[in-house]
């Protein structure tokens, strides 16, 4: 017996936040008990609803994932089951030593400005939720069939969306990009894409790897206007940051040599842009941006304006978390209210719903692991009944969890139903997903 056997911790969100908080308290305190909760059958998070269809190398995380609950008897999947719908807070509180929140932050924020509301503006979780076959949002239907698209934001997100908005179904072919999304694509008469940001080339918030990719689509030009490229960095900016930036300009500088029109679909990037109104009247029909500039650091808007038209606004400018009841929440800053992940007594945050939408799977371990030890550190007093009371609550409540094994068999069907090289079909809904369940089991 070791000396954490008789603790138990519920872990709410299988994604890497979640999930690195998993496997420091294997780690640190072997023998607790870990359950990790999750809203969908399938778990894992953004790795499967976020990350890029076409990035499957990156996705790969998951085999590491998996071997954290399958090699290990006192982790357990529970999914299928939502904090704030099926339990809440203070039953998983009554129930377990610890509570980690890990419910991410899969909010759009808004532009906040007018037109917002209009026909055919979707927020990045929303597009590329569609794309990835998330449940919630395969019914988005975005109309493709328009000549040019706006993409706010030049994150890798928004880069993302960009990229596969114009790939070709042979770029495609091996991965698990939805059928319906990459039809829609593929017969899109979309022609033209601006991807627009507020501040200059030396403040781009993609990775040069990301950034790079535009250059080598099949069917589409990614072009930039060389001319506004500076030829050095600031003397003010330390060398390390100098490296990244340079790495960034070189890539602008070959993408400025494309011609626009050259393909299928070009995409323009366009620096010094900031959103003011989206025009039009039930539809978007155009977008309203005003030149900035950078200063001392801050972006400021000139006064000049230009219009842009266009029948479809993605908004690649981060996202928010849920507000569930019970738990403290910060509106302004859209994630839960805590102290260096201490939210309350035996109750901790960890991943995007802590620190907002920032960073790479990578900051997450990081992260994960500083809360964990917090939580270690704050085990106390009376010990609570662990996993069973879950089970016996959720039997009372007659709700139909998703065990790993169960997922295991889910999984398997999506790869059955794929045609090589795609790794997998994925299923698009959670009825779909236990029907499934039910016919192989
Ligand atoms: C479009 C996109 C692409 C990205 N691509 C990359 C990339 O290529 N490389 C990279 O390093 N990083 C990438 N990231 C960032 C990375 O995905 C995040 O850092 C990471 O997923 C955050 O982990 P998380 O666990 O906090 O949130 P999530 O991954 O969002 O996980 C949250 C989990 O909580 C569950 N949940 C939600 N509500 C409830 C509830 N009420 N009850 C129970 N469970 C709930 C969800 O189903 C989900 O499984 C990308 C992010 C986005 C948005």
């Amino acid at each position: 017996m070791s000396g954490y056997s008789d603790r138990s911790v519920a872990i709410v969100g299988s994604g890497p936040g979640g999930m690195y908080v998993a496997q420091a308290l294997l780690e640190k305190a072997p023998g607790c008990k870990i359950d990790i909760i999750d809203r969908l059958p399938s778990p894992f998070g953004l790795i499967r609803g976020g990350v890029a269809p076409d990035h499957q190398k990156t996705k790969r995380v998951d085999q590491k994932y998996t071997q954290t609950i399958t090699e290990n008897n006192n982790v357990r999947y529970v999914g299928n089951i939502a904090l704030g719908r099926d339990v809440s807070l203070n039953e998983l509180s009554a129930i377990y030593d610890s509570v980690v929140l890990a419910y991410g932050a899969p909010y759009d924020n808004k532009l906040g400005i007018p037109g917002e509301d209009k026909v055919g503006v979707f927020g990045s979780n929303a597009f590329v939720g569609w794309y990835n076959c998330h449940p919630d949002f395969k019914d988005l239907s975005p109309n493709l069939n328009i000549s040019t698209a706006a993409v706010i934001g030049i994150g890798n997100v928004a880069i993302d969306v960009a990229r596969v908005l114009s790939r070709t179904p042979m770029e495609m072919a091996t991965t698990d990009i939805a059928d319906y999304a990459m039809t829609d694509i593929d017969a899109a008469t979309l022609k033209d894409i601006y991807m627009f940001a507020r501040r200059g080339p030396l403040e781009a918030a993609c990775t040069n790897n990301e950034l790079k990719e535009m250059g080598l689509l099949d069917a589409a030009t990614t072009v930039v206007d060389g001319s506004i490229l500076p030829d050095d960095m600031p003397e003010s900016m330390d060398d390390r940051e100098k490296k990244v930036r340079m790495r960034i300009l070189d890539t602008l500088k070959v993408l400025s040599q494309a011609k626009a029109n050259e393909k299928r679909r070009t995409v323009h990037i366009e620096f010094f842009a900031s959103p003011i109104e989206i025009l039009g009247g039930e539809r978007v029909e155009g977008i309203r941006m005003e030149r900035t500039k950078v200063e001392s650091g801050r972006c400021v808007g000139t006064g000049d304006t230009f219009d842009i038209r266009c029948e479809m606004v993605i908004t690649c400018i981060g996202s928010r978390a849920e507000a569930i009841e019970g738990i403290p929440f910060n509106e302004r800053s859209g994630i839960v209210k805590h102290q260096d992940g201490r939210v309350s007594p035996g109750v901790y945050a960890a991943g995007w719903v802590k620190r907002g939408a920032t960073g790479t799977i990578g900051t997450n371990r990081l992260d994960s692991y500083a809360v964990t030890d917090l939580l270690i550190a704050d085990f106390c007093g009376e010990k609570k009944p662990g996993p069973e009371k879950l089970n016996n609550l959720l039997n009372e409540r007659k709700l139909q969890s998703v065990s790993f094994d169960d997922w295991l068999i889910i999984k398997m069907l999506e790869e059955t139903a794929a045609t090589a090289p795609s790794p997998r079909k994925k299923f698009s809904t959670i009825e779909d997903m236990i029907a499934g369940l039910n016919a192989a089991r």
